[in-house]
């Protein structure tokens, strides 16, 4: 395989006329202006000197241009770097100066500010794009000639350094090649079924994994379509489904449209597929939407570092609370800490390998070598179970892990007991410091409105009639929220540090 962009161009429709982008307030971009707009920019990211492997920074709101900026950093044979939108000045300097990209893109409002730091960091040209699309990014490269040649680019090349989400310790820049955005994504489109007639949900960011690659190349790869959202939306998410079939989402898409009384079987008649990932999806969650529509939403596994891993299939049967089987050619097993490989039905770490796996760490070889086995499977930290069907159970990360009185309890057990109890919408369950037993297990818990209000009592004994003593939270907090992370997942760590004293001798 060569360049990434001569993959999806291969599989674009022979009639470039067709429509691959449409969004809700009527624009629409056609395959073969997909080829001209990030022609044109791929001719100004060289004339402002991005030659192969260079990175190109891009701090921007998503907007179908942005969509032609990752295309044209592939074209250019240039390593496509997106940040979160979320990410402060402190921590682009951070970025910027750790990945020495050659060119950074930046919202215009943003503009003067990280001048000044991409400056610094000694990053030769800045240059804007808004939400609307609108910006120097595109006002220099209208004029260009849209014929951009494709740089040609071996397979284990750079095409990509996403920082992985850190919601502990500093985010690291994960090496994502030609290959493995290549061969993770053909096998996606061809387990997901995806053809030239589907039309594509897409309302997830495009600075992650999930939407940049996951979504657009399910899309470009089968030749078909999406509806593209800058953001989610769940009325516009339900207005949009009559002319759809397929939508990928966090959890938190999926609650958002439970809540709406617009959700219904007639509301999802023209789907064929939901799919689920980023984060883990409630069991609940599952089976409310399966009741409320008849649709199994489809919950895949993967990460930054490997893409993705495992799913649930098409058409066999989809099991809540599970993350399916490997994906074609991804190999899977549940190792202890020294990484030999744990009878099925163990509870252990989940390592993989594939041609989907990253290259490492950018330019941290120690962290790299530490992440891997001598045998090539890559350590991701996430805790897991293989059921006898084959089924991976996800079970907590690793890091999460809490140890009470020297035992070892995973949140995700509990959470599930918490979880049933009528009147708890969701909770998080964490270890905090305890003079006595080292960590106390203790619920973080949001109540369900309407019905009659759960007690931390109530809690407490229900998990006790289920659950070993020493999993029993010694103490259960209600909040109206809890914490998540754009990816919808739970930041425990900012849990971890306000409930840091409960056991304190002052709380
Ligand atoms: P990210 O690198 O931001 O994509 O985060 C990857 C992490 O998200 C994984 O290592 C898992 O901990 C978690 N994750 C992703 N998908 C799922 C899922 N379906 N169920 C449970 N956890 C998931």
């Amino acid at each position: 395989m060569t360049n990434l962009y001569d993959l999806l161009k291969q599989n674009f429709p022979a009639d470039r006329g067709q429509t691959v982008l449409e969004t809700p307030d009527g624009l629409t971009m056609s395959y073969a202006d997909l080829e001209s707009g990030s022609g044109r920019i791929a001719r100004l990211l060289t004339d402002k000197g991005v030659g192969p492997g260079d990175r190109v920074a891009a701090q921007i709101e998503k907007s179908p241009q942005a969509i032609l900026l990752y295309l044209a950093v592939l074209r250019c044979g240039g390593v496509y770097l997106p940040l979160n939108t979320a990410y402060k000045g402190g921590e682009v300097a951070y970025f910027l100066e750790d990945a020495e990209p050659r060119v950074l893109v930046c919202d215009p409002a943003g503009e003067a500010a990280l001048q000044e730091i991409a400056g610094k960091a000694g990053v030769g040209t800045v240059l804007t794009l808004g939400e609307d699309g609108q910006g120097s990014l595109i006002d220099l490269s209208q004029r260009l000639d849209p014929e951009a040649a494709v740089v040609s680019r071996d397979d284990d090349d750079l095409a990509a350094i996403l920082y992985t989400s850190g919601t502990t310790g500093r985010s690291k820049g994960a090496m994502l090649s030609h290959k493995n955005l290549g061969a993770n994504t053909l096998t996606l489109r061809d387990t997901w079924g995806f053809t030239a007639d589907d039309v594509l949900i897409h309302a997830l960011p495009v600075f992650h994994t999930h939407g940049l690659f996951v979504a657009t190349h399910c899309v470009l790869l089968s030749g078909s379509r999406m509806l593209f959202l800058n953001r989610f939306d769940a009325d516009t998410v339900l207005d949009l489904m009559p002319r759809a079939t397929a939508m990928m989402g966090v959890p938190t898409f999926y609650t958002r449209l439970l809540a709406s009384p617009r959700l219904t079987r007639d509301a999802c008649a023209h789907m064929r597929l939901f799919v689920s990932g980023s984060a883990p999806l409630l069991p609940e969650t599952f089976k409310e939407f399966e009741s409320r529509t008849g649709h199994r939403i489809l919950e895949r596994y993967g990460m930054t570092e490997t893409t993705m891993n495992t799913s649930n299939p098409l058409d066999g049967e989809r099991i809540g609370g599970t993350v399916g089987f490997p994906l074609p050619g991804v190999e899977i097993r549940i190792a202890d800490d020294d990484g030999r490989p744990l009878p099925q039905g163990e509870v252990g770490v989940l390592e993989v390998k594939g041609p989907n796996v990253f290259r490492g760490y950018w330019r941290q070889p120690e962290k790299t070598a530490a992440e891997f086995r001598q045998d090539g499977f890559f350590i991701t930290g996430d805790v897991a179970m293989i059921d006898d069907r084959g089924y991976i159970h996800i079970v907590g990360r690793a890091k999460d892990l809490i140890i009470s009185g020297g035992f070892n309890v995973y949140p995700k057990e509990v959470e599930l007991c918490i979880d049933q109890i009528d009147g708890v919408q969701e909770s998080a369950v964490i270890g905090v410091p305890h003079p006595d037993f080292g960590e106390a297990v203790v619920a973080v818990v949001k109540r369900q409105g309407g019905g009659p209000e759960v007690s931390a009592d109530a809690i407490q004994s229900t998990a006790k009639a289920a659950l070993a003593n020493f999993k029993v939270p010694k103490k259960v907090f209600f909040v109206d929220d809890l914490p998540r992370n754009t990816m919808g997942k739970v930041q425990k760590n900012l849990l971890r540090d306000r409930f840091k004293d409960s056991f304190s001798s002052a709380a």
